[in-house]
C-alpha cells in the first residue's frame, strides 16, 4: 500500500522519467524531487501532476542490462532486449511499433509505459561556414545546444551534457548561465540520435554545454551506449570527452571508458588557472597531472590539454616554457584556441602571429600543438558560446 510519508523505492518504475532507482519521497504520485529539480516552485508543483506522469520513460540510453531488467518485468521473453537494442541502435527506428520482430501483444505492453524518447531539434541556426547550432527541448522543459562541425570528409557533433553548468568558468557563457539540470544518457543521445545528419557523422565530443565529469554516471550510461557491441558500435577513438579535471570522476572515467580526454587547462600558473576556471580551487592542475601519469596515453587513447589564448594574458613565451616544463613526461598534445569575446567579459584573443608563435614554440620543444580552427562564431556556436539561459528563463513545463 502507498504511504506518502515513507522514503520508499520509485513508484514510478513505470512511470517517471529520471528517478526509476532512486529513493525519495513521493508527494502524492508525483516525484516531488523531480519536479524540484525541473524548476517547478513547491507551490506549484500539483499543478504538473497530470502532465509529469503522463510522461513515458524513454527508452533510448538504456543499457542491455537494464533493457533486460524491463522486459522481464513486463513479462517479456529476456532475448527481446536485445531485439529492441537493435532496433533502436542499429535501425533507429522513432516508434515502438516499428519493432516488427516483437509480438504485437508485447508491443503494446510496451508502448503502455515506454517510448524510444527522441524529439526532434526545436530550433537550428546555420553559420557561414556550415556549422550548424541546434536547440533541443528536454521532457522537464529545459533546454541545451548542440553544434554540428562538417569540415571535408569530417563531420564532428559537440553535444552537452548538462543544462547549463556549475563550473563557471570566466571565459564562457554557459557558466554564465548557471547550472539547472543533468541530462539523462537519453538526452544526451537523443542529440545524436534525432540530428538531421546524423549519418555523416564522423566524430562526437563532449565539448558542448556542461561538465561531463560532474554528470559522469549519465555519461559514461551513453558512451557505453555508442561503443556497445549491442548498441552504436562507435570506436572510442571517435569520441573525446572534455574536462576541467574533477579529481574523483577523472579517475573513474579513466578507469571506465577508452575514449579520448581533453582537460581544459588554460594556463599553466595554479593562480592564475584559478581566476580562469574556478575548479583549480579543489583539484589543483597538479593533483590532475598526478592522475594523468598514471595510465597509458601512448597508444591510442589520446590525452590532449586545450588552451584558450588570451591576448596579453597567457601568450607570452613564458607560458609557453612552463607549459613544456609542466607537461614533460606525459604523452599528450596541446590544442590552441582563439578565445571568443562573450558579452560581459573584457577578455582579448590573442592576435594570429601570437598564437603560431606559441604553437612553434611548443612543437619545438617536443609538445606537439595544434590550433583550432575556429568554426560557428557568427552563430555564437564556437567554444565557449553556448548558451540557453534566455529560453530558460522564459520556460514552461507544458
Ligand atoms: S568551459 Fe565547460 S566547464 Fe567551464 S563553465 Fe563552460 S561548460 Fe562549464
Amino acid at each position: 500500500m502507498y504511504d506518502k510519508n515513507k522514503e520508499i523505492g520509485c513508484l514510478h518504475s513505470g512511470r517517471c522519467v529520471r528517478f526509476r532507482k532512486t529513493r525519495v519521497r513521493f508527494d502524492g504520485n508525483v516525484c516531488a524531487f523531480g519536479l524540484k529539480r525541473a524548476g517547478v516552485r513547491a507551490g506549484w508543483r500539483g499543478r504538473f501532476k497530470t502532465e509529469w506522469i503522463m510522461g513515458k520513460i524513454p527508452l533510448l540510453g538504456r543499457t542491455l542490462d537494464e533493457l533486460k531488467e524491463i522486459v522481464l518485468e513486463l513479462g517479456m521473453p529476456k532475448f527481446s532486449a536485445g531485439q529492441i537494442a537493435s532496433w533502436m541502435y542499429e535501425k533507429k527506428v522513432a516508434s515502438v511499433d516499428e519493432m516488427t520482430n516483437l509480438s504485437l501483444k508485447n508491443r503494446e505492453k510496451l508502448n503502455e509505459s515506454y517510448e524510444i524518447g527522441c524529439s526532434a531539434p526545436v530550433h537550428e541556426v546555420r553559420s557561414v561556414d556550415g556549422t550548424v547550432k541546434y536547440l533541443f527541448r528536454t521532457p522537464e522543459g529545459n533546454y541545451i545546444e548542440s553544434v554540428y562541425i562538417p569540415d571535408g570528409d569530417r563531420a564532428t557533433l559537440c553535444v552537452s551534457s548538462q543544462v547549463g553548468c556549475k563550473m563557471n568558468c570566466k571565459f564562457c557563457m554557459t557558466g554564465k548561465q548557471g547550472f539547472a539540470d543533468d541530462l539523462t544518457a537519453s538526452q544526451i543521445l537523443n542529440q545524436i540520435y534525432s540530428l538531421p545528419e546524423r549519418g555523416t557523422l564522423t566524430n562526437i565530443v563532449f565539448m558542448g554545454m556542461g561538465e561531463p565529469l560532474d554528470n559522469l554516471d549519465e555519461v559514461l550510461r551513453a558512451l557505453e551506449v555508442l561503443t556497445a557491441d549491442y548498441g552504436w558500435k562507435w570506436s572510442p577513438r571517435r569520441i573525446t570527452v572534455s574536462s576541467v579535471g574533477l579529481r574523483k570522476g577523472l579517475e573513474r572515467f579513466l578507469r571506465s571508458s577508452e575514449c579520448h580526454l581533453a582537460v581544459s587547462l588554460h594556463s599553466p600558473f595554479s593562480e592564475q588557472r584559478k581566476e580562469l576556471v574556478p575548479a583549480e580551487k579543489a583539484y589543483s592542475t597538479a593533483e590532475i597531472l598526478d592522475v594523468l601519469r598514471q595510465y597509458d596515453f601512448s597508444k591510442q587513447r589520446r590525452l590532449s590539454f586545450e588552451y584558450i589564448m588570451f591576448k596579453g594574458l597567457n601568450d607570452g613565451m613564458i607560458y609557453a616554457k612552463e607549459l613544456v616544463k609542466l607537461l614533460r613526461g606525459i604523452d599528450c598534445r596541446i590544442n590552441l584556441i582563439r578565445y571568443h569575446s562573450i558579452p560581459g567579459v573584457k577578455l582579448e584573443g590573442s592576435d594570429e602571429e601570437t598564437i603560431l608563435a606559441f604553437r612553434n614554440y611548443l612543437t619545438g620543444h617536443g609538445l606537439f600543438s595544434t590550433v583550432r580552427a575556429s568554426r560557428g562564431e557568427d552563430i555564437f556556436a564556437a567554444c565557449g558560446m553556448l548558451s540557453t539561459a534566455e529560453k530558460q528563463s522564459g520556460k514552461r513545463l507544458s
